[in-house]
């Protein structure tokens, strides 16, 4: 464990998305940056994991590099945490093999995940859409964390984890692989500018962390408000306003106070409000912008940060899988 870090290892991966948006952020970037505080944390961005439904993969590459981008600009720090890329570390698919001995076939079927991915791929139900919970426990297991955080809706795929765990060191009596402990953590629900449905790229909802302000802007005054507000003298309710909710996380306590009057006396404008939410959330976002271009400036720099974080990460795969196959009787 790296010197100062007590409360034990994290591990957390992400598919490769590309450009982050402001669900990404509020949702899991902001927690990777606080975890790095108090845990040995290992990021991973899981491009194995995209295969399973990318239709073409000439754009996974650039995918990864504009998420790296965003997890360093928004404040994941290198030199601390381990940052790296799934597949450049490929013990994770020979435990990903050998995790799938101890894990029924009809287990893996019944994941109401597994039956979402069927529904949305109808013409692609691939193996590896089977196997996929395996692949995402070899993760967590080959790096030995012991803490994930998770939203509440992820708890299963850790309570799946740890019966892979237990049901290995059953099976080879031993007691090499390590339970993890799933760490909840709020994860706001953020809404997209359409005000229905959570932000999502596949829905076109979203704002980019890295747009221009001028785009943020653009897409802040699309934002869909309280429904029941029509004309600009209706008052309005912001407790069912998505543009309030982030009031709530980008301006002043003050601002939000006279907002929630203003709105309920139709003493504000939409457009007035929503104008404003721009302007903070352009002022918030700069520095991160900033940061993400002096990045972008060194794309090698940032190949040169995830080969580093492989060589760690791989340092602690290759002591797991020694132990793995010794485990197994499995002749080195
Ligand atoms: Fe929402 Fe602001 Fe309009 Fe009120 S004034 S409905 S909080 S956008």
């Amino acid at each position: 464990m790296t010197m100062g870090k007590t409360k034990g290892r994290v591990f957390s991966g992400a598919r490769p998305t590309g450009r982050q948006h402001l669900g990404n952020y509020l949702g899991a970037i902001q927690n990777y940056i606080a975890l790095q505080e108090d845990y040995e944390c290992v990021y991973c961005i899981v491009d194995l994991h995209a295969l399973t439904t990318v239709e073409t993969t000439q754009e996974l590459r650039q995918n990864t590099y504009e998420m790296a981008l965003d997890w360093l600009a928004a404040g994941i720090r290198p030199e601390d945490a381990i940052i790296f890329v799934q597949s450049h570390v490929p013990e994770v698919t020979e435990l990903h093999t050998i995790l799938s001995m101890v894990v029924p076939l009809g287990k893996l079927t019944d994941l109401p995940t597994f039956k979402e991915k069927v529904r949305q791929h109808p013409n692609n139900i691939n193996y590896g859409l089977v196997g996929y919970p395996v692949l995402m426990a070899a993760d967590i297991i080959l790096y030995k964390a012991d803490t994930v955080p998770v939203g509440v809706d992820q708890a299963p795929h850790i309570e799946f984890t740890r019966e892979v765990v237990r049901s290995f060191n059953y099976r080879y009596q031993t007691n090499v692989l390590v339970e993890p402990n799933m760490k909840a953590t709020a994860v706001p629900k953020v809404m997209g500018i359409d005000g229905q449905n959570k932000m999502s790229k596949s829905l076109d909802n979203h704002i980019e962390l890295a747009a221009t302000p001028e785009e943020t802007t653009q897409r802040v005054m699309q934002m869909v408000t309280d429904p029941q507000r029509v004309r600009r003298t209706d008052p309005g309710n912001p407790d069912v306003c998505n543009v309030f909710s982030m009031h709530k996380i980008f301006s002043t306590p003050e601002q939000v106070a006279e907002i929630d009057v203003e709105c309920r006396r139709a003493g504000i404008g939409c457009v007035q409000c929503k104008q404003l939410y721009a302007k903070n959330l352009n002022t918030n976002l700069a520095p991160f912008r900033q940061r993400r271009a002096e990045f972008d400036q060194k794309p090698d720099q940032v190949w040169d940060i995830l080969h580093a974080g492989r060589d760690r990460a791989k340092v602690i795969a290759s002591q797991t899988m020694r132990e793995v196959r010794q485990a197994i009787g499995l002749a080195e």
